[in-house]
């Protein structure tokens, strides 16, 4: 059987055909060298012409040839394609590290900062195909691909070709993995782009949790937790961060009317597509180091403190481009110097810091008094005032930081509800400071993650061993 889920690879008059890299709901997919050039590995993708439904084969094929024009780095090259009577042959750069899927499993899960740089690669693919109209439809860790296993390059695959296969056969039949398929794809069967964003969702859902939202012993309950209107729970453990728990929240909404918009996924603060390894990274660096060298001269330590961060989130990508070994050590003793000024720097304003946190702060005293009808209002300053003297101790940023952000969550509900007066401007007044808080704390954070991850980078022996079993770039 010359067929893609055949026994036997099919032949091809240029090519050798050998193991079988893998199939999916569509086609099989082998490894193969190029007889003129052995060197040169492919992967081809047969796909059987049965299984085109509806749309003729020619329409496929000029939707081919405009993939074949699609380059980017994020995702799976489309070198050629041929076609027989039985089969239309996809040839395409090979990936050696498999898919996601497998990458996850063998993990069981990936940390957050792994799972963030998979996502940000994967944002930049899809912003890509997203500028020139092309959706995905069929995004699940089986069609994205990795480069290699020793540097994990993320390959976006099996895309374009989703357009032409409704997921519904003509029987009504489900193809494919409800896993995956946004609730509106499944249950109204009328859907657009947006479900990428949901499929997105998922993907990372199961990157950190280790399986996705809808997991489920049977085909009963994975169809009543598809139709049902429960909003996704994220479970507690691991601790990932507000922004992290934020993007997934925002991907895994089933009304895509409310769910998360391409332009606010491209722009989230989690996917931070600024702040990508790539060529602008150091100049960009570099021009915000000359202005905090300027702040510190004129003797505004705040703000130089603040741009020293800033630079430093450059920086780091900006070293994970450089692939120069010389170019790598020389920013890296520059980016040395600039973190024992900011190591100074925050010594310098901590201590100032504390002085004003000791004096206390009467204004929230008196909005507390104020507060003494409102019990929920009343339990937000009061979660305020155990970050701020938790901030006091100095002890765990993470967990400051959260409850900045939880009192400020709640804070804010509360001063929209609140009717003008004094107790709305001091609320008001309160809020600000919190929010200047946890601003300053966020820097720290950042700053001193960006640092270890500086201090990492290019040591043989890194001390988390999953990270260093995925070490990107
Ligand atoms: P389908 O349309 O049938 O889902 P895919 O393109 O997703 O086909 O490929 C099926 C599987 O084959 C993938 O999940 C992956 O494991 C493997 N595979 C596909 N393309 C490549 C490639 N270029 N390099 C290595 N493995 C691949
Ligand atoms: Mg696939």
């Amino acid at each position: 059987m010359a067929t893609g889920g055949g026994w036997a690879p099919p032949r091809l008059d240029e090519f050798i055909l050998t193991e079988r890299l893998g199939s999916g709901t569509y086609a099989t997919v082998y490894k193969a060298y190029r007889k003129k050039n052995a060197r040169e590995v492919v992967a081809i993708k047969c796909v059987s012409k049965k299984s085109l439904n509806k749309v003729s084969v020619e329409n496929l094929l000029t939707e081919i040839e405009i993939l074949k024009s699609v380059r980017h780095p994020h995702i799976v090259e489309l070198k050629d394609f041929q076609w027989d009577g039985d089969n239309i042959y996809l040839i395409m750069e090979y990936c050696a590290g498999g898919d996601l899927s497998r990458f996850i499993r063998t993990r069981r899960i990936l940390p957050e900062k792994v799972a963030r740089i998979f996502l940000q690669q994967l944002a930049c693919a899809l912003k890509f195909l997203h500028d020139r109209n092309i959706s995905h439809l069929d995004l699940k860790p089986q069609n994205i691909l990795l480069s290699s296993l020793e540097k994990p390059y993320l390959k976006l695959a099996d895309f374009g070709f989703a357009q032409h296969m409704s997921p519904w056969d003509e029987k009504h039949v489900l193809r494919g993995s409800p896993l995956y398929m946004a609730p509106e794809m499944v249950c109204n069967r009328q859907y657009d782009a947006r479900v990428d964003l949901w499929s997105v969702g998922v993907i990372f859902y199961e990157a950190l949790f280790g399986r996705p939202p809808f997991a489920s012993k049977s085909f009963t309950e994975l169809e009543e937790k598809i139709r049902s209107n429960r909003a996704i729970e994220l479970p507690s453990r691991p601790r990932l961060s507000w922004e992290c728990r934020d993007l997934l929240q925002r991907l895994l909404e089933r009304d895509p009317e409310k769910r998360i918009s391409f332009e606010e996924f491209f722009t989230h603060p989690f996917v931070d597509m600024e702040h990508m390894p790539g060529a602008e990274s150091l100049a960009k660096a570099t021009a915000l180091v000359v202005e905090a060298v300027k702040k510190d001269q004129q003797g505004d330590s705040s703000a130089a403190l603040s741009l020293y961060c800033k630079a430093l989130e450059y920086f780091v990508p900006a070293l994970r481009y450089e692939t120069d070994a010389r170019r790598k050590e020389a920013i890296k003793s520059k980016v040395n110097q600039y973190v024992s000024r900011a190591e100074e720097l925050k010594v310098l304003i901590a201590s100032n810091n504390k002085t004003l946190l000791q004096q206390g702060n009467p204004a929230r005293d008196i909005l507390k008094e104020m507060s003494k009808d409102k019990p929920r209002l009343y339990a937000a300053l009061e979660v305020a005032s155990a970050a701020v003297s938790k901030e006091e101790e100095g002890k765990d940023d993470y967990e400051t930081l959260d409850l900045y952000q939880q009192s400020l969550g709640e804070l804010l509900l509360m001063l929209a509800a609140e009717p003008v007066g004094r107790r709305r401007e001091l609320l008001h007044a309160e809020i600000q400071t919190l929010m200047g808080r946890a601003e300053y704390l966020k820097e720290q954070i950042k700053m001193r993650e960006s640092q270890w991850e500086a201090e990492s980078m290019g040591k043989e022996v890194l001390s988390d061993s999953v990270w260093s079993s995925c070490t990107l770039q």
